[in-house]
């Protein structure tokens, strides 16, 4: 059983894992005071007419977690169990995530509580405007720009962006991330997440001596991100991807999945599930099959002191943010698993995010080679960060990666030094 305060407290998880970072860096009690806490949380009531003519209101919330490195950066949930205490650890893990990849960010995030499958565009449309006009208060292009997470999409950036700029009464691009490319997006965003994990793969079984053509990878989630990782996997790497799930379930094959043709049928059905010549699998039996790349791209907390002791992945690349507990953690590391953690793994999403947010204030936009390399070269120069500190300091690879990332936080706020 997870203890109580970890089933509850997304928050509490993440900042057990700040503070065996912390305690490794022997940080100053002062800066660990200031950056165990968000810097705003903003709860806002979204009142929205719905198409039978009944007002229903929403709660959402933005909060901005710390703003030493940069202006806030997070991406916008939309999804029925969303709480505050999640919104704050995915606020935290996104300073550290940004600190991580070196880009000059703080961390935020936001969402609102609903549930986008009961609810037609006009009322996500409207929703989503009410939510953008309530947080416009801290948003904006050098203060808190919001990008897509679970349930949000290019067609929610553009609508933010749409309403953001219509209070100011002329275009401002710069105050989302994954926009559709036609009003400033970057090229290579959509797939920039699952990109960016299966850089961290590659150099993952470089360094353990794993061929991918003679591995094998399973993928929880085949939305945004894990679709992405599942082909790059299979297509770029050579890896055979023999399960792949989704919230309805999981399908397994262990000659290897067609994973192009399994998102072309999970588009047409709405979900992977009866792919012809698969076999039907529950998720907890996706988890614990047999293989070298275990890819969590759902959501938190699928991987609990429950079943972490079956897991039989030799690495495990956190796509999903907050996949793993820390009373898994424990065992995870006892059983020799080589993790790549949320932190790392799907930076790559904000890091092309970054370059989109560059080429919209400059005006000035890139081919998608020269993202794709840019993103390439900070993914591995990242990992090989991480990776000299886990050998280095003798620690696991999540508690490398937040080693890094605190660290770079901890001076950024410490040369600033306390207001007033
Ligand atoms: P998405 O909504 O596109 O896809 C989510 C997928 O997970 C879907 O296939 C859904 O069916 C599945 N799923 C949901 N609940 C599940 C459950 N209980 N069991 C099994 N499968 C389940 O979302 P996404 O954008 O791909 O995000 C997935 C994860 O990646 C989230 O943790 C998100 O925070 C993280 N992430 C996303 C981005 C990004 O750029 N989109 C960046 C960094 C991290």
């Amino acid at each position: 059983m997870e203890s109580k305060s970890q089933s509850e407290s997304l928050f509490e998880n993440a900042m057990r894992q700040f503070d065996i970072a912390a305690d490794k860096l022997k940080l100053d009690d002062n800066l660990r005071r200031i950056l165990r806490r968000p810097k705003r949380q903003l709860i806002v009531s979204i009142p929205v007419r719905m198409d039978n003519g009944t007002y229903q209101v929403f709660e959402g919330y933005r909060v901005q977690h710390n703003l030493a490195r940069g202006p806030a950066k997070g991406g916008i949930r939309y999804h029925p169990n969303l709480t505050l205490d999640k919104v704050k650890a995915l606020a935290a893990w996104m300073t550290w995530k940004c600190a991580v990849v070196n880009i000059p960010y703080g961390g935020a995030k936001g969402g609102v509580v609903c549930d986008t499958k009961k609810m037609s565009l006009e009322e996500l449309e409207r929703l989503t405007r009410r939510y953008t006009t309530e947080i416009s208060i801290i948003l904006g292009p050098d203060r808190d720009i919001a990008a897509p997470d679970a349930y949000t999409n290019p067609q929610t950036m553009a609508w933010i962006m749409d309403t953001f700029s219509m209070h100011k009464g002329y275009s401002v691009p710069g105050v989302v991330t994954g926009k559709p490319l036609s009003i400033g997006g970057s090229k290579g965003r959509n797939e920039a997440t699952g990109r960016g994990c299966m850089f961290t793969i590659r150099e993952a079984c470089k360094h353990l001596g794993i061929d991918p053509k003679q591995a094998t990878a399973v993928v929880q989630g085949y939305g945004n991100v894990g679709s992405v990782v599942a082909q790059l996997l299979q297509t770029k790497l050579g890896f055979k991807v023999i399960a792949v799930g989704d919230i309805k379930g999981g399908i397994y094959s262990k000659n290897g999945l067609n994973t192009v043709a399994v998102l072309e049928h999970s588009r047409r059905t709405g979900s992977v599930v009866k792919f012809p010549g698969t076999e039907e699998i529950s998720n907890k039996e996706l988890l614990e099959l047999e293989c070298d790349v275990l890819v969590p791209a759902a959501l938190e907390n699928q991987i609990t002191s429950s079943n972490a002791g079956n897991i039989k992945a030799k690495i495990i690349a956190e796509a999903a943010n907050g996949p793993t507990t820390p009373d898994a953690d424990i065992i995870i590391q006892k059983k020799g698993i080589f993790v790549i953690p949320d932190i790392l793994a799907n930076a790559g999403g904000v890091t092309v995010s970054y370059f989109e947010w560059v080429q919209d204030t400059q005006g000035f936009f890139w081919g998608e080679k020269e993202v794709n390399e840019r993103l390439e070269r900070i993914m591995t120069q990242s990992f090989t960060d991480v990776l000299n500190i886990y050998q280095k300091e003798k620690v696991d690879m999540r508690t490398a990666a937040y080693m890094l990332a605190v660290e770079r936080v901890a001076e950024a706020t410490r040369v600033r030094g306390i207001y007033p």
